[in-house]
């Protein structure tokens, strides 16, 4: 039997409210490295008012934004709860930027106004520091290989994990989740939650590449593996990163 065509459609949540700092690149690397591997791809933009089909996407990508754009996504979040709920619960892939992030978990309180309903998707919650935290992050994490994990950071709210939902990795430069417990990010299942801006996934495509592995191995029910494909770019890019704070 010929071997079925690989194909994942990615649903890039509110595309022209959460998406700063290059966050459309995470998008635009999950389908350049599927497509060099022969994986077909569907991008589907979902935006305010669209009604989201928790079984139709693989791949779920929220990225960040300002307080202003986060009040508009958290009201319609509110409404495709369930469905985005059902399909973390399913083992679905999520990857969320800072922003995006911040409203996976039960609530966002900005410095001023409203508290800001998530999801729950993530056990975690944010509130607002009086500090911007800008600058280059290294962490380490322990289901990577390579370990470390390399990005950018610009956030004033401060994520406090809880239960069941465990940071991604160790701060070694910059500050994380809230630059105390030495964390950065969450994960609960396939949800992943970062601050790691820049975007995230073309400075790391081991990280790139187990999300994918992910997503594939939850559709189609089996482990496959990924070709490796030349990371030279990438890989110069990741390691010059290492350590560097500015
Ligand atoms: N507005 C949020 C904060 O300041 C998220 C910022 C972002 O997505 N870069 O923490």
């Amino acid at each position: 039997m010929s071997e079925e065509k690989l194909k994942l459609t990615i649903a890039h949540l509110y595309p022209k409210l959460l998406n700063i700092y290059g966050d459309f690149g995470n998008v635009l690397t999950l389908k350049y490295r599927c497509e060099k591997r022969g994986i077909d791809v569907d991008i589907i933009n979902i935006d305010i008012g669209d009604k989201i089909n928790p079984e139709q996407n693989d791949i779920y990508f929220i990225g960040g934004g300002q307080d202003k754009q986060q009040i508009e996504v958290s009201k319609e979040l509110q409404k495709q709860k369930d469905s985005l709920m059902q399909a973390a619960n399913n083992g679905k892939v999520f990857l969320a930027i800072c922003g995006g992030y911040q409203l996976l978990g039960k609530y966002y309180q900005p410095n001023n106004g409203e508290k800001l309903l998530g999801i729950g998707i993530l056990d975690a919650y944010t509130i607002a520091g009086n500090k911007r935290f800008i600058g280059n992050v290294t962490a380490k994490s322990d289901f990577l290989k390579p370990k470390t994990l390399v990005g950018f950071e610009n956030h004033a709210g401060l994520t406090y994990l809880q239960e069941n939902t465990d940071p991604i990795a160790k701060v070694l430069v910059g500050n994380g989740n809230n630059s105390k417990d030495g964390f950065e990010g969450a994960r609960k299942n396939n949800v992943f939650g970062t601050y790691l801006h820049g975007s995230v996934l073309p400075k790391n495509p081991h990280f790139a590449d187990y999300l994918i592995k992910t997503a594939l191995s939850v559709k189609y029910q089996k482990d496959i593996e990924l070709l490796p494909l030349d990371d030279t770019i990438e890989i110069n890019t990741h390691n010059d990163l290492i350590n560097k704070k500015y």
